[in-house]
């Protein structure tokens, strides 16, 4: 193996295999350096949406889209303060080339479900890979290795080569010895984000919140401290997605998981999939959603308690991000959600649902009895409930009969807002654990629509690039599918950039 390229990709996730791919698709000479044994980050643990307007799925179903109704929509998701603080010129840009990259894609093989709806979104733009984002990866990985790309594992990108001012390739830890990987045209940073970085998430979000997870223990944001370290300038390094409660992951496969997501099989399934009847789309979309998709805050609100391992209540279940730190402050960050006979009930029909992956399906609490048996148990006492998951039934108990106890007379246990009722009956459902975790960080290095890092004063730094959640570029995308979008979309049009420079000099 050559240790010189043309383009050399620090990270194998969805922008790094979208940026080899198109670039080796232009007969540029491209390497992936990953740090884990294999290729995947965020991308591969990720449902698969991918939200984007002007698509010929929208075309087929009869909407009438555009990217600028999109930008508009766009804006209504997540907090005005965030909004005012967005990178509207680089989301603009994004959106006007989303619905091309989606074609690419489906050129490749994979295949989509949807348009699905999401709301503010005045039309349904989710679309949804099958059978999930591990398709994405598979897919991608095949392609670059058909078009020769290099792809280097278990290397870990510590430092940028400069020579002159410019960025010229990567020191990597491969195998126990340093390499250098150089890079004629450029380096890019597809490193993922920081959610899991006690460190970073400490300097800009904030000590109270260091104990919290990122749901992919590999997001360490290496590329943004790559970055920086050559001076490059960091945006919004404060805005988090989360965090927020989401079961523990399944110890078991699921059938989706067994599910083609690369080579011919996906193309048949492709072809398949509109004649796939809605009940058995939905059924597999409950799969996921049970596994990876968080319980609904209006559980809480409407009066389940939490208790740690040992039974006892910790905080005021109704106050966020409050609550979510105290869990991740319990033995393991663990915890379990309480719910009383009226709960159970309630949960168990429209619109009272323990999570959803919104207008496409609903999970209530048959479907994780059902689903997710590992966190979801039901007894008709609390003592045999408690001892079902090894928590201590004195404890449990006791803790029941104080919060009841407040209930009436206000006072002698943790208070709480939201609904404040007895918790009664002979249906109880333990929910857990469940862990407070990050799922996106949304600082990004700073980019100009070439995608080459800016440093502070906004001069662009030779040589060096950046995608996906490295190359975030000052852009918040709140609602569901954008990030993915992001990922692919600034991969697929870097990577073509690169490309063609390479092959015309
Ligand atoms: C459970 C979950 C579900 C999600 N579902 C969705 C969804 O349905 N739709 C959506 O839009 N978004 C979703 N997201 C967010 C989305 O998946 C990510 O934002 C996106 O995939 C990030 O892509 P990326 O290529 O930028 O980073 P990643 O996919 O994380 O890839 C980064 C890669 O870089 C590697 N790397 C890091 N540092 C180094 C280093 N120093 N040297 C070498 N390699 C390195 C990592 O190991 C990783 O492989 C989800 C996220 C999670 C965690």
């Amino acid at each position: 193996m050559t240790d010189e390229y043309d383009v050399v990709v620090v990270g194998g996730g969805g922008a790094g295999l979208a940026c080899a791919v198109s670039a080796a698709e232009q007969g540029a000479r491209v390497l992936i350096v990953e740090k884990r044994p294999q290729l995947g980050g965020s991308t591969g643990r990720a449902i698969g949406s991918f939200t984007s307007a002007g698509t010929s799925f929208q075309k087929r179903a009869g909407i009438d889209d555009n990217p600028l109704d999109h930008d508009v929509d766009a804006g209504l998701f997540g907090p005005r303060e965030y909004e005012a603080r967005n990178n509207v010129e680089l989301r603009r840009f994004f959106f006007n080339r989303s619905a091309q990259t989606l074609e690419w894609l489906t050129s490749l093989g994979l295949a989509f479900q949807g348009p699905s709806p999401e709301p503010p979104n005045r039309v349904p733009r989710m679309h949804n890979v099958v059978p999930n984002a591990k398709a994405y990866v598979a897919v991608l990985q095949a392609r670059l290795v058909r078009l020769h790309g290099a792809i280097v594992c278990n290397a870990q990108v510590t430092e940028l080569v400069r020579e002159s001012g410019r960025v010229v390739g990567v020191v990597a830890k491969t195998d126990g010895r340093t390499r250098v990987f150089r890079a004629r045209l450029g380096v890019v940073l597809a490193a993922g984000d920081y959610t899991n970085s006690t460190a970073m998430i400490t300097k800009y979000r904030g000590a109270r919140f260091a104990a919290v997870e990122g749901l992919n223990p590999d997001a360490m944001g290496e590329g943004h401290l790559l970055a920086e370290a050559v001076g490059a300038k960091l945006v919004n390094m404060d805005i988090t997605y989360g965090p927020e409660f989401r079961f523990v992951a399944p110890t078991k496969r699921g059938v989706d998981q067994l599910l083609p997501s690369g080579g011919p099989l996906l193309r048949i399934m492709g072809m398949l999939m509109p004649l796939v009847p809605k009940a058995v789309i939905n059924w597999m979309v409950k799969r996921l959603l049970v596994s990876w998709q968080h319980p609904e805050d209006s559980l809480l609100m409407d009066g389940a308690i939490l208790v740690n391992r040992a039974g006892l209540r910790f905080c005021d279940e109704s106050v966020s991000p409050e609550r979510e730190i105290a869990v991740a402050a319990q033995t393991d960050g663990l915890a379990y959600l309480l719910l009383d006979e009226r709960l159970a009930s309630l949960y168990s029909a429209w619109p009272h649902y323990i999570s959803t992956a919104p207008e496409i399906a609903y999970a209530y609490v048959r479907d994780y009895l059902k689903l997710r048996p590992d966190v979801t148990i039901e007894r008709s006492d609390l003592r045999s409930l408690a001892i079902a998951r090894g928590l201590p039934p004195d404890s449990l108990t006791k803790t029941v009969e104080r919060f009841n106890a407040m209930t009436s007379s206000g006072s002698g246990d943790i208070a709480r807002g939201g609904t404040v009722a007895a918790l009664t009956g002979s249906r109880w459902i333990l929910m857990g654990p469940v862990k407070a975790y990050f799922t996106n960080s949304e600082g990004g290095v700073s980019i100009n629509e070439s995608q080459e890092v800016l440093d502070v004063e906004g001069r662009s730094i030779p040589g060096l690039y950046a995608a996906g959640q490295t190359g975030l570029g000052g852009m918040v995308l709140w609602g569901h599918g954008l990030h993915i979008a992001w990922a692919l979309t600034s991969g697929r049009l870097l990577g073509q950039a690169l490309g063609r420079a390479a092959t015309s000099k």
